[in-house]
């Protein structure tokens, strides 16, 4: 493993940390990036409001009276950790499940989700206005360097998917805030009938449809979902591990998370655009 030995100082020198070199890179024709934490940030802090939410409705229960909240929220942030990149309603499925277990009448899940997504709106209400009125703010709440990213690959015919946990209306409204959509030759979200999307449908469906072999696929993500979706039809697995405050730089909780779920390499942001290009697309003509 090429380890990044940047320690402490890991904006300082942008650099690809390779866990598995022995992938024949080159021959990519499709791209998948999952949105929320890999290109967009409009949501970025959604953990620091669903984590207390969640503690608040588990407190309720009779089960809770002598567990602090510390301890709760301790605890919802460990199953929400484990459900990131899923729908969001799998992480309030579990919720309902804590509830009945600390002895409280569960709601039905979408409530929750109901309740989540009011508050999270709250929070990033200005951040949309801010993109409305002036779209020239769209790199501010992005991953450094994601439209670099997106040009390049474009530049190389490279079709394009985004496939998010987020409900679909949100993403494509949000894509088109950041001006990203007219990357994407298809956006897609999650939808009421949860159970009939998933990033792995969404990629399974790309490799039918365009009759692919995985060696022509590569994922950009930040969840465990997405590069072990990507990983098991074969493709080439890309963590961005960005700290989400900074805009830059790993996170190493998320880079520790993506290289325990098999990802190829793991880049901080796509600042190095140039670099990244060349490595995966060796010995070729730009
Ligand atoms: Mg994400």
């Amino acid at each position: 493993m090429n380890e990044c030995g940047s320690c402490g100082s890991e904006t300082s020198t942008w650099a690809i940390e390779e866990i598995n070199g022995a992938y024949r890179r080159g021959g990519f024709r499709f791209a998948i990036f999952d949105f929320d934490g890999t290109v967009s940030l409009i949501r970025e802090g959604w953990q620091a409001i669903m984590i207390p939410y969640f503690a608040e409705e588990m407190s309720a229960c009779p089960g809770a009276a002598r567990i602090d909240r510390a301890c709760l929220e301790a605890e919802a942030r460990d199953f929400i950790y484990m459900n990131t990149g899923k729908q969001t309603i799998y992480q309030c499925i579990e919720l309902a499940r804590r509830i009945e277990k600390l002895g409280g009448k569960a709601r039905e899940p979408l409530a929750y989700k109901a309740e989540y997504h009011r508050r999270l709106s709250a929070h990033i209400a200005e951040r949309k206005a801010e993109l409305r009125s002036k779209p020239e703010t769209a790199e501010r709440h992005a991953v450094s360097g994601s439209f670099g990213i997106l040009e390049a690959l474009k530049a190389r015919d490279i079709s394009m998917y985004l496939a998010s946990g987020t409900d679909e209306a949100y993403v494509l409204e949000e894509a088109a805030l950041l001006g990203m959509d007219k990357y994407f030759a298809g956006i897609y979200g999650a939808r009421d009938d949860y159970k009939n999307f998933s990033k792995k449908i969404v990629i399974d469906r790309i490799i039918a449809e365009n009759n692919l072999h995985g060696e022509e696929l590569i994922g950009f993500g930040d969840g465990y979902v997405e590069i072990e979706n990507i990983k098991s039809v074969g493709g080439f697995a890309c963590g961005v591990a960005t700290d989400e405050k900074r805009r830059t730089g790993i996170d190493r909780w998320k880079r520790n998370r993506l290289a325990s779920s098999g990802a190829d390499i793991i880049i901080p942001d796509f600042t190095g655009t140039e670099q990244l290009m060349l490595y995966l697309f060796p010995g070729r003509d730009r």
